[in-house]
């Protein structure tokens, strides 16, 4: 099979492996234990946590783990809610291009009393910075705005956006999923207040996740608990750690943070391989990205294709029964017969929504993988096109 959906999730790296497989076997007990095995499995706990907070820059205690990005999102708007209601101040914001798990959290908080603004992208699925700071208010506390979009790569600018929330008081969060395996991050000098990860997305193991924090700017002071229970995580999230897990992602992190960053350029170069075969196999299509300024605000590993009149769903089996991976967007939209959200926020109309499919490149794609997709492409957009 030649996969193609790693921003669903991707492969568990080997560095990943390696580190969970001993703890899965013999660091059974479990990290509040006071015993000798407990105390054991609290060093890993440790050794992880450490690992973790050096390569995002951050301080152990600003990091706490959860069980996923869905988890993390949920919490980080949960908590700026209650701190802003706290200070009466009542308007959020975020963009109509977020995940489902940041989406849904908002749409409660508005039947809860909150005011939210949703900001459109461009046609190329930018977030402008000039209508963020025109769309806030005296009464806003806090905005959420990914940091690559998951559905069609691309790069918002969270750096410019954070320092104008920071310039007006508004608390900033970033779900940086998808940005995480791509972009180092320096939580010393980012301008954000919360930042979500999830081990899947860049070689660790699914179910598990991390949110960052900020205690100089109280946002670790009052994290409200989400997970209500025992006195895991400083007493903010309650539930026995997913400590093998915890080491695999950390390993993750640790294993894409010093392999070589040319990566991207490898991406950079088979999203040429696959867009230029399409274009000599004389396949309409049409990318949905950023065109200007590509370089830096598209992430060269997410190719979201419309193939004018070929039905996405039909491409999607018709490749699948030949052996190539894809999916139609967020996979944890799949199943929903609706229109892609990200899709129609750009513009597109029903036919182009439809009519789209996403291909995510990861550390192992190849040229020949990619260049036995563009053949398998073409064949099926063609067949699937003259019906
Ligand atoms: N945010 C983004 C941008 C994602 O792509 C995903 C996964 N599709 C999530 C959040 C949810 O992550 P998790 O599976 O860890 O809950």
């Amino acid at each position: 099979m030649i996969y193609l959906d790693h921003a669903a999730s991707t492969v568990l790296a080997a560095e990943a492996w390696t580190a969970m497989e001993p703890v899965l076997r013999t660091v059974y007990a479990n990290p509040s234990s006071m015993h000798r095995l407990g105390r054991q499995a609290r060093n890993e706990l440790t050794r992880a946590r450490e690992s973790l907070a050096r390569n995002l820059g951050s301080s152990t205690r600003d990091l706490y783990f959860t069980s996923g990005a869905t988890e993390a999102n949920n919490w980080a708007i949960r908590a700026a809610a209650a701190i802003g209601a706290r200070q009466g101040k009542r308007h959020m914001l975020t963009t109509s291009i977020e995940h489902p798990s940041v989406l849904a959290v908002f749409k409660d908080l508005s039947a809860e009393g909150f005011e939210v603004t949703y900001l459109d992208p461009d046609s190329s699925g930018l977030i402008d910075v000039g209508r963020l700071q025109a769309s806030l208010r005296e009464d806003s506390c806090f905005f959420s705005c990914h940091y690559v979009n998951n559905e069609i790569g691309s790069i918002q600018p969270v750096e410019g956006m954070g320092r104008i929330c920071r310039d007006k008081g508004v608390l900033f969060h970033t779900d940086a999923v998808q940005a995480i395996a791509h972009t180092r991050i320096d939580w010393r000098s980012f301008p954000a207040d919360f930042l979500t990860i999830s081990g899947h997305k860049f070689g660790g193991p699914k179910g598990v996740g991390a949110l960052l924090t900020r205690s100089e700017r109280g946002t670790a002071i009052e994290l409200a608990p989400l997970i209500l229970g025992g006195r895991q995580e400083r007493g903010r999230r309650a539930g026995t750690e997913n400590l093998p897990g915890i080491v695999g992602m950390a390993a993750a992190l640790e294993a894409v943070y010093t392999r070589s960053q040319d990566r991207i350029d490898q991406y950079r170069h088979l999203a040429d391989v696959f867009l230029n075969g399409l274009e000599q196999h004389g396949i309409e299509y049409r990318l949905h990205a950023p065109k200007q300024d590509r370089i830096a605000s598209h992430l060269p590993s997410i190719l979201n294709l419309y193939f004018p009149g070929c039905e996405g769903q039909t491409l999607l089996l018709l490749l699948d029964r030949q052996g190539v991976a894809v999916s139609l967007g967020s996979a944890c939209e799949a199943g929903s017969s609706e229109a892609s959200h990200v899709l129609l926020a750009l513009g597109c109309g029903d036919e182009e929504a439809a009519s789209s499919v996403r291909i995510s490149m990861g550390p192992m794609t190849s040229e020949d993988e990619i260049e036995t997709t563009v053949a398998i492409f073409s064949k099926s957009v063609q067949m699937i096109s003259r019906k």
